[in-house]
């Protein structure tokens, strides 16, 4: 096999390095950790740890300055400005904070530009995350707004004149996602945005699985607010990133409320500090944070062009190891077409859960599962498929080795008679 650009990193991941002959494929869902990320973590742990913009000690001053500057490597690496980076747990929390703002400014908690209302709609994707969808379901019920959605075809695919088609005056919001999980189809996030702001709408931007793989300019594209989550990206768990437009963040409302976001605070009301520190009640996740700084730092130093062109040449890979073999659909874009970093497929008479036991079974990890998408799946027609996706430390020999183990599957569970 030829070596690919980034092989030299897998080195830098004890979750890959160390663990033998297991072929890690399930990066979409979590990603493994680079000893710069996992030191970062630990060295701040051991030597400034302290509560964050709390009080006026020397240790409390330390430690703000790392959380603020890992906010700034953040912010740089998506071309955010730093008071357009709001920490939240993942992207999950992230989007519950947009909509619960919307929500309140809705019911006159402030931001009364942002009000929506009945005779309003919210546009999403039925290939939505859930994470993407159930926050807009809510807002609808809460405000009277309707909800509807652009409908995806029997490979899970959107386009944008059926998204257009179904803008007008009425959208409020218009929500959807960067690179689908499922499908790892990418959306032309810049026409979405251009056209959404002709009608007067916010656009949401679920970039959970587009920060990790590619290149990202959040104020070049145009969207109003977007979320992300570090642990997708080589960084630590319980930290993401809810990006928004500056002048939105400062009129939002927070849909999250408590101590450090404040400024004035009486028995009856509160006023809130300007973003990001409005949204960032209680005591933050600084260690996260130091962690997230370090992932980006990394990202960076392999450079995302080439993280992108890793990723492109595996997802030609996984594309061509899953339709090499028989009985084996393949779901999201065509080969040869442009798709993220990973492949979901239907194996013909054997359901997900066997197939991932199976591959289990030869050390290869995959997710199975509606992964979060059940209305995707629905219109697929199947309650689960098996996904494998790849990163920055994902070999050509990996992918090899899910095609051949795929090779077998059928036949081990008597599918292909
Ligand atoms: N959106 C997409 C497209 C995702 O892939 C995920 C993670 N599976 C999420 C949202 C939610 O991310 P988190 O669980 O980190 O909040």
């Amino acid at each position: 096999t030829p070596p690919h650009p980034l092989v030299d990193v897998r080195a830098d991941f004890p979750g890959v390095a160390g663990r033998g002959d297991r072929v890690y494929l399930d990066s979409a869902a979590t990603a493994q950790r680079p000893e710069a990320v996992i030191a970062a973590e630990a060295g701040f742990t051991r030597s400034d740890y302290a509560a964050v913009h709390r009080g006026s000690s020397m240790a409390t001053g330390e430690a703000t300055f790392a959380f603020e500057t890992a906010r700034e490597k953040v912010a740089a690496f998506v071309g955010a400005g730093e008071r357009e980076i709001v920490w939240a747990e993942n992207a999950t929390d992230a989007l519950n904070l947009v909509a619960g703002g919307l929500s309140d400014a809705s019911r006159g908690l402030g931001g009364e530009r942002l009000a929506i209302g009945e005779g309003d709609e919210i546009l999403v994707t039925e290939a939505e995350h859930h994470a993407n969808l159930i926050p807009w379901q809510r807002l609808a019920r809460r405000t009277g707004a309707t909800l509807r959605w652009v409908p995806v075809d029997d490979r899970g695919l959107w386009t944008v004149d059926d998204l257009r088609a179904r803008l007008s005056p009425r959208t409020a919001l218009v929500a959807f996602s960067h690179v689908s999980n499922v499908t790892g189809l990418i959306a032309p996030v810049a026409d979405i945005a251009a056209a959404a702001r002709d009608v007067g709408a916010l656009t949401v931007l679920d970039a959970c699985q587009s920060a990790p793989h590619l290149p990202l300019d959040l104020g070049a594209l145009g969207v109003d607010f977007a979320a992300f989550s570090a642990h997708k990206m080589l960084g630590p768990t319980g930290i993401g990133v809810l990006y928004g437009r500056a002048e939105l963040l400062d009129e939002l409302p927070p849909a999250r409320t408590g101590g450090s976001a404040i400024t004035t605070v009486t028995m009856e009301d509160a006023e809130f500090l300007p973003s990001p520190h409005r949204f960032e009640a209680g005591t933050q996740p600084v260690t996260q944070a130091v962690g997230f700084g370090a992932a980006v730092d990394y990202l960076t130093r392999l450079d995302m062009r080439d993280v992108r062109a890793h990723g492109a040449e595996l997802a030609g890979r996984l594309v061509d190891a899953v339709s090499a073999v028989p009985g084996v659909r393949l779901v999201g874009p065509r080969p040869g077409e442009d798709r993220a970093a990973l492949a979901s497929f239907v194996v013909d008479g054997v359901h997900a859960h066997d197939v991932g036991q199976f591959l289990d079974d030869r050390g290869i990890t995959v997710r199975t599962g509606h992964h979060c998408a059940q209305p995707l799946h629905r219109r697929l027609g199947t309650a689960a498929t098996t996904r494998a996706s790849a990163y920055v430390y994902t070999a050509p020999d990996d992918v090899d080795a899910l095609g051949s183990a795929l090779g077998e599957v059928r036949a081990f569970f008597g599918a292909d008679r």
